[in-house]
């Protein structure tokens, strides 16, 4: 990469000192470098000077009358259209303690007299530089937060034309997956067996795709905290025998059990995020079995807990990819899975819908053995968010 050049030269020098033979002395030594040099004789004028037409550079003295150096550059310092600008101290005093005051009143360096023409400018330099590349610095930051903050604002502007339209998509998916259903029940009698399978994986589809848009929008909003949580008390076996009449015709030649405990079991939850939570996990396992496989959905309750789990002996889930498949768009990579139609965000759904519900849920899994996701809840009437009455 190219380095920036630094314009050094001619830069705008004001140099004060009350004594004429110094300022006389100086800005011969400056003009050598082309600088428009700008001798002042006193403090007053010195600030005067400054707020008129802010110089690049002032080379101050310490010891003057009326108003010294440390003052002349602590009021510099005070003034926000003049504290950026670089001060050094001339002064015949070599004492350390008057160095270090020089540096507190806001110096950023000290150039003892008699001057030695090479160290002045050698100095000079490097304040200039350092100065310019500050300020180039300073103007780069300014450019990246306005790109940041215009960035932000059409990644708002796509965010909300996408909802939008996946909005609209679900409204006439709906009406499609609608009419298919009616259609359905309509010629039933008449189709011959092609047909009636076409429109089977028509209706499959369709439900599918309105599943993938509702995570979609769900996680979008569990995600900013606006989704209203419909809280009842809910039988949580029976949302998962719920899951799996609806999931039944797409088992195919797959074992699906489940063993609920004796009677109901109840959490307090939104009863259609809990079953649409049960449906995404229990699809997967479905989903990722071989034919003639199985999948076992499992549940455990104790006083305060239910633990409900769905086992499958799909191909189970590589070590890497056990966190990554619940955040936004993870999925397994591998060569085997590229025909699976999956969107990545069942999962992340799930993950935002359980949290909120102050649960949580994982897996565990083997390759070549299958997989166990576990989903834990609050169990009984504790609310969300409510401390569990004490036993
Ligand atoms: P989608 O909604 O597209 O199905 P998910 O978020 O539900 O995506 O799943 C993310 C990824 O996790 C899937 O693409 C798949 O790679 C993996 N996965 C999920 N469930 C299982 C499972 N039971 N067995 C094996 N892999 C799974």
């Amino acid at each position: 990469m190219d380095k920036p050049a630094i314009p050094l030269s001619p830069s705008n020098i004001l140099i004060v000192d009350d004594q004429a033979a110094n300022l006389q002395v100086l800005s011969e030594i400056l003009k050598t470098r082309g600088h428009k040099v700008r001798p002042v004789p006193s403090g007053k004028l010195a600030l005067g000077a400054a707020l008129n037409d802010p110089p690049d550079l002032i080379m101050l003295d310490i010891m003057m009358p009326e108003m010294d150096g440390y003052e002349v550059c602590r009021r510099l310092k005070e003034q926000a259209a003049l504290r950026h600008i670089p001060v050094i101290f001339i002064s015949a005093l070599d004492d350390i303690a008057d160095k270090v005051t020089g540096f507190r009143a806001g110096a950023v360096d000290y150039i003892a007299k008699p001057f030695q023409a090479e160290e002045v400018l050698a100095r000079v330099d490097a304040h200039l530089a350092l100065h310019y590349f500050q300020n180039a610095l300073q103007e780069k930051g300014r450019e990246l937060a306005l790109s940041y903050w215009k960035l932000q604002e059409l990644e708002d502007l796509r965010d909300q034309l996408t909802h939008m339209v996946v909005h609209d998509m679900r409204n006439l998916l709906t009406g499609v997956a609608c009419s298919l259903r009616l259609l359905q029940e309509e010629v039933s009698e008449g189709l011959n067996g092609k047909c009636a399978r076409y429109l089977q994986t028509a209706v499959w589809s369709v439900d599918d795709l309105s599943a993938m848009i509702n995570n979609l929008l769900d996680v979008s909003k569990l995600e900013a905290e606006q989704m209203t949580l419909h809280l009842a008390e809910c039988d949580l076996a029976g949302l998962v025998n719920e899951a799996m009449a609806k999931l039944e015709p797409t088992k195919g030649d797959r074992e699906l059990a489940f063993s609920p405990p004796d009677g109901p079991v109840l959490v307090t939850g939104d009863e259609a995020i809990l079953l649409r939570v049960i449906i995404n996990l229990l699809n997967n396992a479905i989903k990722y079995t071989a034919a003639r496989g199985s999948v076992r959905v499992g549940m455990e309750a104790t006083q305060d807990k239910v633990l409900l789990l769905f086992r499958d002996n799909g191909p189970g889930i590589p070590c890497e990819y056990r966190e990554k498949i619940f955040a936004k768009f993870g999925q397994v990579e591998s060569p085997q899975r590229m025909h699976t139609c999956s969107t990545g965000l069942g999962l992340t759904f799930c993950k935002l819908a359980v949290e909120a519900h102050r649960g949580r849920i994982w897996v565990e899994s083997e390759l070549g053995i299958g997989s166990t996701f576990y989903v834990e809840l609050p169990a009984g009437r504790t609310l969300p968010g409510e401390e569990p009455a004490p036993a």
